[in-house]
């Protein structure tokens, strides 16, 4: 039985005030949410601050990139220690928007998942294909690659500390969301592209879908049985909204 890992994904939004409001807001509404794990990774600027609201709850902390090195003429980057000193568990990798933006690479990403493992950190390694590589029927076989470099460098034993999130580019920010039958069948193929690498461990690791959840949606997304969880960015955005997407067996689904 995997745990349910909901995580919200900020990006370049909130302040360090507006961060720590939303915490006092929202901790309250989740504060009964005990059978899932549920993460806020706010701007890098906001991370300190927040893990001090989030001290003593039970919402995990988690930044929205970092470096592989441990130190070093690196400017503007951040290392894995550094965000293991303001109270993180958790990091993304690899999300679309650093894939496209910032040209990162899936060896790059590999990297950063091994260096945040080696440090105490679990990290969020996202995966997705852009419209036309769907459009163009390549999708698993697209997700079947970035699985394999963006993970090649995790230990064999430490497969099950990952957390794979599969965002299909087409559905972020777009309020696209992919049919919750069309996620589980890429997820379906992503855990098989993980037992390939991890072996039977593959059955414990969780994945995420990522692209427009809503709390509307997220309850049919969720009782397919190979998602574990959402990564979500604009409904994670307002406490009410992310702790109806943490209270997702509240909504009702259409199934
Ligand atoms: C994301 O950025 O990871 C994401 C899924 O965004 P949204 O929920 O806004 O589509």
């Amino acid at each position: 039985m995997r745990r349910p890992v909901l995580a919200a994904n900020w990006k370049m939004h909130k302040t360090v005030a507006e961060s720590v409001a939303f915490a006092r807001d929202f901790l309250p509404r989740v504060k009964d949410a005990d059978a899932v794990d549920v993460i806020l990774a706010p701007p890098a600027t906001a991370l300190s601050r927040l893990g001090e609201e989030l001290a003593g709850s039970a919402v995990g902390l988690s930044a929205q990139n970092v470096h592989a090195a441990e130190k070093g003429a690196f400017t503007g980057e951040v290392a894995v220690g550094m965000l293991a000193d303001v109270g993180c568990k958790y990091a993304i990798v690899g999300h679309s928007e650093r894939r496209t933006l910032f040209g990162e690479t899936s060896a790059q990403v590999s990297e950063k998942a091994a260096a945040l493992l080696a440090g105490g950190l679990l990290p969020i390694v996202c995966v997705g294909e852009s419209l036309e590589e769907r459009e163009a029927d390549r999708t698993l076989e697209v997700i079947a690659r970035q699985v394999r470099e963006s993970l090649a460098d995790v230990p064999d034993e430490r497969g099950p500390d990952v957390i794979v999130a599969y965002e299909p580019i087409w559905a972020i920010g777009t309020g696209r969301t992919a049919t919750p039958e069309i996620a589980q069948e890429v997820h379906a193929a992503l855990r098989g592209n993980l037992a390939e690498r991890f072996g039977d461990a593959a059955e414990r690791i969780r994945i995420q879908y990522g692209g427009s959840v809503k709390p509307d949606n997220v309850a049919d997304l969720m009782a397919q049985p190979d998602i574990d969880g959402a990564l979500v960015g604009g409904a994670s955005l307002e406490p009410e909204s992310f702790a109806r997407i943490v209270h997702f067996e509240r909504e009702g689904g259409s199934q």
